[in-house]
């Protein structure tokens, strides 16, 4: 069966100040749509992967045809990528993570505000398009990256808990060239629930 763009789980304006409702409308409805759009094209020349989990795809891309496999890291990695953006925000976001969560974060990046360093500045150091994470590596350990244009930590072993978006796309109208804005704004609207979920199921 062939992918489809999921709902935006909130309305266009609830990330507002932090992320303004135009960006909001035209990253979900036409970026994160054209990457569903053309994942479901190139994978017409991939039957074998009929079926599969986007999550199994990208864990093996060895196993898509030569002819298409670029078209499915870009657009592959651009529609697991975003859906998991839209998740991990929400409208009464912020604050700090709980629990074992924020345990995991004190031991490894000494608090929360280390975290959020060494992300805005995988951010801001990541040249072009891309994306900066916090993943659970084969070991079970956070770590921070970035990834060039739509290239997914899936690919290479690790688990996405957090990825924000630092493509253009994600904040010019809005911030224009200033992405460190961006950035320390973007973790006004973080759901920390959310992540903290997806950390109990992966971790
Ligand atoms: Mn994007």
């Amino acid at each position: 069966m062939a992918f489809e763009l999921p709902p935006l789980p909130y309305d266009y304006s609830a990330l507002e100040p932090h992320i303004d409702t135009q960006t909001m409308q035209i990253h979900h409805d036409k970026h994160h749509a054209a990457y569903v759009t053309n994942l479901n094209k190139a994978l017409e020349s991939a039957p074998d992967a009929a079926g599969k989990s986007i999550d199994a795809i990208l864990a093996d891309l060895n196993a898509v045809p030569d002819n298409v496999r670029q078209a499915v890291i870009n657009n592959g990695g651009g529609h697991y990528n975003h859906t998991l953006f839209w998740e991990i925000m929400g409208p009464k976001g912020g604050g700090e993570p709980k629990g074992d969560l924020a345990k995991a974060i004190e031991a490894n990046f000494g608090n929360y505000e280390g975290l959020r360093e060494k992300m805005n500045n995988a951010g801001l150091t990541r040249f072009g398009s891309g994306w900066a994470w916090l993943v659970l590596d084969k070991d079970g350990k956070l770590q921070v990256l970035s990834t060039a244009n739509q290239d997914c930590p899936v690919s290479t072993g690790q688990k996405p808990l957090v990825g924000i978006d630092v493509w253009e796309h994600a904040y010019y109208l809005k911030y224009q060239n200033r992405r460190g804005d961006y950035l320390s704004a973007w973790w006004n609207v973080i759901n920390w629930d959310a992540v903290a979920a997806r950390y109990a199921k992966l971790k």
